[in-house]
């Protein structure tokens, strides 16, 4: 019986990590789970799974469960505070993390249970690609194994071979005889759509994603193609792969989830149904395989499976952000922090689409030649980041 702890566990991969927990009782069982505000999501999973601590990053949602476990006489320990992330992450009580907090936020307690030798399974990009090097680093240093969940990466995962599933953040790909990751990407909501149409798109047409449900932030994401952008980093980390040795392919059936290419001319890809249950029970039960609950691909309702050269005229976040992973650290940094500032910002009817690019790009400029070593540096460069990112918002 493997004891899981989830980051996240209240947004949409929490809520598919528990299913797949659900479904595999014998298995696995919920020892910590973390939310921001979702009061009753988190109720829930309290009543059914009894975890042993909760931990709520607000204050009224903390109270509320609070409150309940004292009303129905339930022994789960409610903890509030971002400081407390960290704290059961680090904690000895469990084996595996599920790492799914949405950005920047996610960094320090996905680092903290790396320093404790866990095994993660990485939902949360965000936190890799701003610290790159560090997060590896510590990874090796203390032992802690990383498994991707990103479709995307576990799909690239499934394609490698076992000797360098064993050493993600450390693969040799040359000496594995691989040409190159080929990273795929429906292309998002506006795939179809005339680019000069585009700042004109609300937040609910940029959320609402043809081929996956996701939380909003990724969605948008999805719809510019900067998450492509911070999935090409996130590669380059996981993999050890130089820019040079990934691609992108614009695929909008979304079954391939990314391919392998060797040097022999094989190519090998991943397919299946587009959800995120499929790269969790991967995870969770690496090396062996479980049900979470996905049926089979019917290859008669897919019918054929087409592929696009990604337009980086319509998609200007995703040359960006593959610009700042050749140029520096600090670049990629502030790409992220930049795009969440904007990303937010566009979802509060603030600024348009098209705004998101614009600000991402006056800000990462800023920061390509700058040096960020370690977590200090890249930290105040994530703080700089968004401080300008905001007064951008408010000279456009
Ligand atoms: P979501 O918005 O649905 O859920 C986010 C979770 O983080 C919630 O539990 C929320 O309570 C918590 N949270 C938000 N802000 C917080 C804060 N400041 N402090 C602590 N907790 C906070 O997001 P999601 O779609 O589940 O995505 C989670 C992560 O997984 C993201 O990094 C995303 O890029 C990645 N991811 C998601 C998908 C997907 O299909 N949803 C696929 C691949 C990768
Ligand atoms: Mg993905």
């Amino acid at each position: 019986m493997k004891k899981i702890t989830i980051l996240g566990a209240t947004g949409s991969i929490g809520r598919s990590t528990i299913d797949v927990i659900r479904r595999n009782p014998d298995l696995y069982s919920l020892y910590a789970a973390t939310g921001n505000k979702n009061y009753s999501v988190m109720a829930s999973i309290i009543r059914e799974f009894s975890p042993s601590v909760v931990v709520m990053t607000d204050r009224t949602a903390y109270e509320k469960l609070k409150e309940l476990v004292q009303t129905e006489h339930r022994r789960t320990e409610i903890l509030f505070g971002a400081e407390n992330l960290n704290t059961v992450a680090a904690s000895e009580e469990y084996d595996g993390l599920m790492s799914a907090i949405v950005g920047a936020a996610g960094l320090k307690p996905t680092l903290s249970a790396i320093t404790q030798g866990k095994t993660v399974y990485l939902a949360n990009k965000e936190s890799l690609v701003m610290s790159g090097h560090i997060f590896i680093d510590a990874a090796r240093r203390f032992k802690s194994r990383i498994i991707p969940v990103d479709s995307e990466h576990s799909a690239i995962f499934q394609c490698l071979p076992e000797k360098e599933q064993q050493r993600i953040g450390r693969c040799e790909l040359k000496e594995a005889g691989i040409r190159n990751i080929i990273l795929t990407g429906s292309g998002g909501p506006f795939r179809d759509r005339d680019v000069s149409t585009l700042d004109a798109v609300t937040p609910a047409e940029a959320v609402s994603h043809p081929n996956w449900s996701m939380g909003k932030k990724i969605s948008v994401d999805s719809a510019t193609m900067m998450n492509k952008g911070l999935e090409f980093i996130e590669a380059k980390w996981l993999f050890n792969a130089s820019p040079d040795d990934i691609r992108v392919v614009v695929h909008p059936e979304s079954v391939i989830h990314s391919m392998v290419q060797y040097v022999d001319g094989s190519v090998l890809a991943q397919m299946g149904k587009p959800d995120m249950r499929t790269p969790i029970a991967r995870a969770l039960a690496y090396p062996q395989r479980i049900n979470g609950g996905v049926g089979e691909l019917d290859f008669f309702t897919v019918g054929s499976l087409t592929f696009r050269e990604p337009d980086f005229v319509k998609y200007p976040c995703l040359k960006l952000a593959i610009d700042a992973c050749a140029t520096s650290q600090a670049m990629t940094t502030a790409v992220n922090a930049a795009n969440e500032v904007a990303v937010y910002a566009f979802l509060d009817n603030k600024i348009k689409f098209t705004d998101i690019y614009k600000v991402c790009a006056k800000v990462a400029s800023q920061f390509a030649c700058v040096n960020a070593p370690d977590l200090e540096s890249i930290l105040e460069v994530d703080t700089q980041a968004r401080a300008r990112a905001f007064s951008e918002l408010s000279v456009l």
